[in-house]
């Protein structure tokens, strides 16, 4: 991956030269440019900033270099693979970063940074590159820094650790706080029992036992009871308690086919992104496709507070009955990373037939996201070329 990071203060990202990132960079898998954006100036003083339009405290950075600065990136592109980048413009008004968000960012080519500093940026270099790149302002969180350097460390680093390669053990990052909604259990290492200068700290006895089903349930409930003390925000009331079983999960009915494609369309948005596919089955079906699904397919909904958030579908596969097809796995955008797409593959496979032996599924070339989550839960990528261009096919043995 490439980044780039434009700052007046090109000092300020050395850190990105320790540790795993600049493990990543010596290794070649992570290319970081820093530009200075004072070079970008014409002026002896090299002049950024001046005072605001309309009066206030403050002064604000000129739009002259800064268009200079991102027109010398861009410039350094043009490649089939690398057209523009994607440009991040750190800012306390934008959208939250958050592990989904580096997520996404970490599955693209090149990134670019524009570290602001004082009251920000003239608002016509927004214009100016959004011309030019795609351009996403994006948050650390709701305080206010001096400058965008952090906001590019933390997000570089966040993001750079989920380049394939860069941390050594990848399964480390799979079990981690954020990756499906909740926080991460304690961890602890020996000894087992600590003398804490006169007081023993023993580690919980079930870490000790072997038993792994013990463990994992016991992580479960820890990850659990943290987010519900440190983060409440995090767990939608009814996913907490109950999981799908809060959802009323049953049989879709043909009068929920409007619903239906309402949700199918804000589940694909991103993936026809992602694979650049705006022609797939659920962006382009009608109301009317939708209701001869739920007769080829068992569908199931759930619903929160009377609104439709979640749903899948399944059938025997018309050509082997040994083969249970799941499909249309939908759960609703602000409820997704919560764990109910997975509890839901684990509904769809329980629903199999007696002779179904393996479960079946697809998903796009280039869904990252879905991708991980499948192979977290067992399923395999298939060699045999897939049914629809453009796709994947992964299968599970069901018994
Ligand atoms: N006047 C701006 C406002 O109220 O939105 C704040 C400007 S701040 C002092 C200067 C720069 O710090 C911003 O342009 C941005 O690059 C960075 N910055 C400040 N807070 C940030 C945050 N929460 N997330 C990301 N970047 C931030």
């Amino acid at each position: 991956m490439r980044i780039d990071v434009v700052s007046i203060f090109p000092e300020y990202l050395a850190p990105l030269e320790l540790s795993l990132i600049g493990k990543a960079r010596r290794e070649g898998l992570l290319d970081i440019q820093v530009h200075d954006l004072r070079s970008f100036t014409t002026d002896r003083h090299h002049t950024v900033d001046d005072s605001p339009f309309g009066g206030g405290a403050g002064m604000v950075m000129k739009p002259e270099p800064w268009a200079a600065a991102l027109d010398a990136v861009v410039a350094q592109g043009g490649s089939a693979s690398m057209p523009v980048p994607h440009l991040i413009v750190p800012g306390p008004g934008g959208i939250p970063f958050t592990q989904a968000m580096a997520h996404d960012l970490a599955a693209e080519p090149w990134l670019a940074f524009a570290c602001g500093r004082y009251e920000g940026i003239d608002e016509r270099v927004y214009e100016h590159a959004a011309a030019r790149m795609p351009v996403t302002v994006v948050s650390l969180g709701d305080y206010v820094l001096n400058g965008g350097e952090v906001a590019v460390l933390a997000m570089v680093e966040a993001i750079g650790r989920l380049l394939p390669g860069v941390v050594g053990n990848a399964e480390s990052l799979v079990e981690e706080s954020h990756e499906d909604g909740l926080l991460e259990y304690p961890v602890y290492t020996r000894p087992a029992t600590w003398d804490d200068a006169g007081t023993a700290r023993a580690v919980p006895n079930v870490l000790l036992s072997g038993d792994h089903a013990a463990i994992a349930a016991w992580r479960q409930q820890q990850r659990v009871a943290r987010t519900a003390a440190r983060r409440p925000d995090l767990l939608a009331a009814s996913a907490l308690t109950t999981g799908l079983d809060g959802l009323g999960l049953r049989l879709a009915v043909p009068a929920d086919a409007p619903e239906l494609l309402v949700l199918q369309r804000a589940c694909w948005v991103p993936e026809g992104r992602a694979n650049d596919a705006w022609g797939i089955p659920p962006l382009v079906e009608t109301e009317e496709d939708v209701r001869a699904g739920l007769n080829a397919y068992q569908t199931w909904v759930g619903h929160v507070e009377g609104r439709l958030v979640i749903s899948g579908r399944a059938r025997v596969s018309p050509e082997d009955p040994t083969v249970w097809e799941l499909g249309r796995l939908m759960v609703a955008p602000d409820l997704a990373g919560r764990g109910l797409g997975r509890e839901l593959i684990a509904f769809l496979e329980a629903q199999a037939p007696a002779t179904a032996r393996l479960a079946w599924m697809n998903t796009g070339e280039r869904s990252a996201r879905n991708q991980r989550i499948y192979a977290k839960l067992g399923y395999r990528r298939q060699q045999a070329p897939p049914r629809y261009p453009g796709t994947i096919e992964l299968t599970k043995r069901l018994r």
